[in-house]
């Protein structure tokens, strides 16, 4: 039987997964909504996640980044296939960071063909539906003992905002940063704790911020 204080192989080490970059919702075969994301901040933390020594898999939705050495990479483009990547990893997952911009709706129905332009007099209506809150959903089933991380970007009243949400979707934490970070090398966040405080991260690249936004979290 496995003692207590046997220590961790590499096969039991403490686990994070990451979320990162966009999602793709399609209208047709070659048209999308989406969010603007670099993905950059969640691959930082992907890869500060693997210096620390944890083991790490990274579900990316379509971004043009390299893949941190060490680190397990699930592709995905919608949010549905985002959720299902998620759910699937969740339960073998110490922290869960969700720094990805999932969108929030989709177009109800995907044409299989591309729309003719010529089809469309002079406007068009596309029905949007809710995508799954899947932050919201890790918050309803997490395990004990599980950290949860959530990211909010806010263009006004950024840590009014972020504290509803950290409340509303049952985080650990939350990441709170400005729209002024999209796509920049350069970022500064807000990590507000459910129960610990505020700390105030100062603008810096975003290879230190998710360092220092990781050592925070897994301590
Ligand atoms: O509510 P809002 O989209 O601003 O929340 C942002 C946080 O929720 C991010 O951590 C994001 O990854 C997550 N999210 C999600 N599923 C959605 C929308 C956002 O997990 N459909």
């Amino acid at each position: 039987m496995k003692k207590k204080y046997e220590r961790r192989t590499t096969n039991d080490k403490r686990r994070v997964l990451v979320t990162a970059g966009p999602t793709r919702e399609y209208i047709d075969p070659v048209r999308y909504i989406s969010n603007d994301s670099s993905g950059r901040m969640g691959f930082a933390l992907a890869r500060a996640a693997r210096a620390r020594g944890f083991g790490v898999t990274l579900i990316a939705g379509p971004v043009a980044l390299e893949t941190p050495e060490g680190v397990a990479r699930i592709d995905v483009t919608s949010a549905g296939e985002m959720r299902t990547a998620v759910m699937k990893c969740r339960s073998r997952a110490d922290i869960i960071i969700m720094a990805a911009a999932v969108a929030d709706f989709a177009p109800a129905k995907i044409s299989r063909h591309k729309v003719k332009k010529a089809s469309i007099k002079k406007s068009m209506s596309i029905k949007l539906i809710r995508t799954p809150d899947i932050l919201a959903e890790l918050g309803r089933k997490k395990r004990r003992g599980q950290i949860v991380v959530g990211f909010a970007l806010e263009t006004d009243s950024i840590e009014k905002n972020a504290r509803k949400k950290l409340t509303e979707k049952n985080c650990d934490w939350i990441v709170a940063n400005s729209h002024r970070s999209i796509g920049g090398k350069m970022s500064r966040a807000i990590l507000i704790h459910r129960s610990k405080g505020t700390i105030r991260l100062p603008m810096q690249g975003k290879r230190d911020l998710a360092r220092r936004i990781l050592s925070h979290i897994a301590a």
